[in-house]
């Protein structure tokens, strides 16, 4: 009970203030994933630049995208080295 109304209490304070995000994942150059650290709230930028709250679409949609630019890793290395 009193862990959701520090949550409930640090929203409100996040509301005032603004939220204090913190980088959590860093999904490519553009897109990375923000985590408040005073309420928790998690945010993401997307690929057009916008910051809006991470949804479990935009969390599926960022997965993919940390799959896409592992593989293009693997495939630039692979091509130095042949
Ligand atoms: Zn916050």
């Amino acid at each position: 009970m009193k862990n959701s109304y520090s949550k409930f209490k640090a929203t409100v304070v996040c509301n005032f203030t603004g939220h204090d995000l913190q980088v959590s994942h860093t999904v490519n150059s553009k897109v990375k994933e923000y985590c408040c650290s005073k309420c928790g709230k998690q945010m993401t930028k997307t690929i057009y630049g916008n910051l809006v709250p991470l949804t479990d679409t935009y969390a599926r949609i960022n997965s993919a995208l940390t799959d896409l630019a592992i593989k293009k890793s693997m495939r630039d290395s692979n091509t130095l080295y042949s």
